[in-house]
Formats: structure tokens, sequence, C-alpha cells
């Protein structure tokens, strides 16, 4: 612990930065957000360097509203989609460095937001 975790609201979900069990950068459930780190408040993230804090966050925005599209159905394609991008080579978001759009959000991701 002590790792200075925070909560706000914003960007269309409630936000968990700096959570304290570390794991994967960020995770989207629903309107939750959960960093490993804060990309609201670099200087201060206990967690992983963000390249592009506000590309990161638009990210996760965009799977907040992926959900409220899909509903039940959002893990599913999430977790396929990753998946059959990882066998395919391309890293869980399709391209690469995560934090940034890649094909596969793309694909997912609601026109016009
Ligand atoms: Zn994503």
């Amino acid at each position: 612990m002590g790792k200075n975790p925070r909560i706000r609201v914003r960007d269309n979900a409630i936000q968990f930065t700096n959570n304290p069990v570390g794991g994967v950068s960020a995770i989207t459930l629903g309107n939750t957000v959960i960093w490993n780190g804060d990309p609201y408040d670099p200087k201060n993230s206990k967690g992983p360097l963000w390249p592009d804090p506000q590309n990161a966050i638009e990210h996760e925005k965009q799977h907040t509203y992926q959900g409220e599209q899909l509903g039940p159905f959002y893990l599913p394609s999430n977790v396929l989609g990753g998946l059959n991008s990882v066998v395919r080579g391309k890293g869980w978001h399709g391209g690469g460095a995560t934090g940034t759009r890649r094909a596969r959000c793309r694909i997912l991701h609601a026109p016009g937001r």
C-alpha cells in the first residue's frame, strides 16, 4: 500500500488512480476505470509513465462508451478481440503500446465520439 490511490469522477467514469495492486496499465469496466498510475497527475504517478496521458484518458473514455452501447457484450467482445490480436502477434490493442488507439479499438469505438 502507500501508493497514494485517488478517486475522481470525470471523463464518463469513476477513476481509480494509483491503485495499490498494480497490474495492467488501465482497465475499464462499465463506467469504472482502474489505473496503475495516474495519467491525470503524471508527476505524482506511482505507476507506469504515460507517454501521452491525455490520449490514454481518451482511450479509456471510449471504452466507457463501448460499455454503454454493448452492455453485457462489452467484456466478451473486448476479451475475444484482444485474444485474437495477441494470437496474431499484434498485442492486446492490435498494434503495440497501450494508451493509444489501435485498430481493434477503433472498430469498437463509437463513431463520432
Ligand atoms: Zn483499449
